[in-house]
């Protein structure tokens, strides 16, 4: 296999690192549909437990805030950073992860001088669903990769993108993309990379969607199903089945 002439390594990354990567390891998001990478808005609620956030669709608070600071460009994905000191390439591409494959532009917002003054309801709400989320035990009632979409597909995203990473020649540990371990009740990282096989190597300039369309490697699936299982075997009593964790 052949790998990176040289690795480059980012100390303090900025966001136009992230983009610039992200250009690299996934073009369709940086095509037609416009890309923001941005850090929260001081006046945006706190988001709880959070690092990084990404949107499908920049609702008018952040429509609002980007075209404040001159950057918006019409509708499109956000990949928000909750702080200034905390822009990492291995989060970015977390969050790239959850735009792919890419959708259809979304409606555009509705940009109102309210809009820039007071973050718009949204915002607000997910703040208190990761404010509850966070006072509840909800890995009590389900498996953590269901929490906030972390599951195989999500999985199998990170994996060719942080193979791309490295091809492009990035030193972007996957361990940074945090996307699979005790985190998200799921076997550590290196063992779905083990699993996923050659894929990423096949796959490597395919969009993400025919990459979707493509069936999974089976043992990429045994790995999952042996998660699963394991966490039915911790919760008895659950209403979870493994065929509908699974699916
Ligand atoms: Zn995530």
């Amino acid at each position: 296999m052949s790998g990176p002439s040289r690795i480059t390594h980012i100390n303090h990354p900025t966001l136009d690192h992230c983009r610039e990567l992200i250009g690299i390891v996934a073009p369709e998001l940086v095509g037609d549909v416009p890309l923001y990478t941005l850090v929260q808005p001081p006046e945006f609620p706190k988001l709880e437990r959070t690092a990084a956030v990404a949107t499908r669709h920049a609702d008018a608070g952040l429509a609002a805030s980007l075209a404040a600071a001159g950057e918006w460009r019409g509708p499109g994905n956000t990949i928000m950073f909750c702080d200034h000191d905390f822009i990492d390439l291995g989060l970015a591409l977390h969050e790239a992860a959850h735009l792919l494959p890419l959708m259809p532009a979304p409606k555009p917002p509705r940009v109102s001088d309210e809009g820039l003054i007071a973050p718009n309801a949204h915002w607000h709400a997910y703040a208190d669903l990761l404010r509850g989320e966070a006072e509840t035990d909800l890995a009590a009632i389900m498996p953590r990769w269901i929490v906030g979409d972390h599951g195989l597909q999500f999985v199998r995203r990170c994996l060719h993108l942080a193979h791309r990473a490295w091809h492009a020649g990035f030193d972007v540990p996957i361990w940074q993309m945090s996307f699979a371990g005790d985190q998200y009740d799921l076997s550590v990282d290196g063992e779905y990379r083990k699993a996923i096989g050659d894929e990423p190597v096949r796959l490597r300039d395919a969009s993400f969607a025919e990459i979707e369309a493509e069936p999974m490697p089976a043992e990429f699936l045994d790995l999952f199903s042996a998660d699963v299982q394991r966490w039915l075997d911790a919760h008895p009593g659950t209403r979870w089945t493994h065929a509908k964790l699974a699916s």
